[in-house]
């Protein structure tokens, strides 16, 4: 069968990644998180102290982009790709409230998405691929044969990403701040002037908020054969 692209983006925390890897996986396919490289800017940023409480060093950051190297690797006791920064893995150190409240700074600077476009779109030649994000469908593959924009209600949201922070071990961290995380990050990712975060015309929209994983799985490779058969 002809292996074609998928494209998934849409607003924070609505459990894009989750899909995009359960997809990938049942269609045997490469996934790509595209958020996790920006986080692993943000974090290269915050470790090379190029972050002055909000204010971000954009001319050094511009001298070093170049030497950013950002990959993944499969972990094979999971089989899900983790993120390496510069050949470190940093797949939980991006995950973090600190990466999280200052990612949407960074991916608002036009020469860090000049160059994660530039990685995506080379990760992608050979198709077979899930990526998410937020321009997937809009700027880095906008010829992509299936595009999918997903949103949820922003409580459903915050609530989502409450349980995974508390899975991972933060307990501190309320239901109030999250929320206002998500609501920051929609708004900036909305309203920037580089690639904003807008729906493809030719995406199909998907409202998960009352649907659980394997209705959200079905509803996906429904649309993914009846695009391949054709
Ligand atoms: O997907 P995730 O929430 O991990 O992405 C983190 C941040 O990275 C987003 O809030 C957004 O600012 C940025 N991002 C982006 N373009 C993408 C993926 C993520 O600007 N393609």
């Amino acid at each position: 069968m002809k292996k074609i692209t998928v494209a998934i983006d849409g607003f924070s925390s609505n459990g894009k990644s989750t899909m995009a890897k359960d997809l990938a996986k049942e269609i045997g396919y490469i996934y790509i998180d595209s958020g996790a490289m920006y986080r692993a800017v943000t974090l290269y940023c915050l470790e090379n102290g190029l972050f002055d409480g909000d204010r971000l060093d954009e001319e050094t950051l511009k001298k070093q982009i170049e030497k950013i190297n950002i990959s993944f690797k499969l972990n094979p006791d999971t089989g899900i790709p983790e993120t390496y920064l510069n050949g470190k893995n940093v797949e939980k150190d991006i995950r973090t409230m600190e990466v999280s409240n200052k990612v949407s700074r960074v991916s608002t600077v036009g020469f860090v998405r000049k160059e994660m476009v530039r990685q995506q779109q080379q990760m992608g030649k050979a198709k077979g691929i899930v990526m998410d994000g937020r321009d997937i469908g809009t700027v880095v593959f906008p010829d992509a044969e299936m595009k999918v924009f997903v949103t949820a209600r922003d409580d459903v949201r915050a609530q989502r990403r409450l349980d995974e922070l508390r899975s991972k071990g933060d307990s501190n961290t309320t239901f109030g701040e999250v929320l206002q995380n998500i609501r920051q990050r929609d708004y900036t990712d909305q309203n920037r002037k580089e690639s904003p975060l807008v729906k493809a015309d030719d995406a199909l929209l998907l409202d998960n908020s009352d649907l659980t994983r394997e209705q959200q799985m079905q509803w996906l490779l429904d649309k993914f054969n009846h695009i391949t058969k054709q």
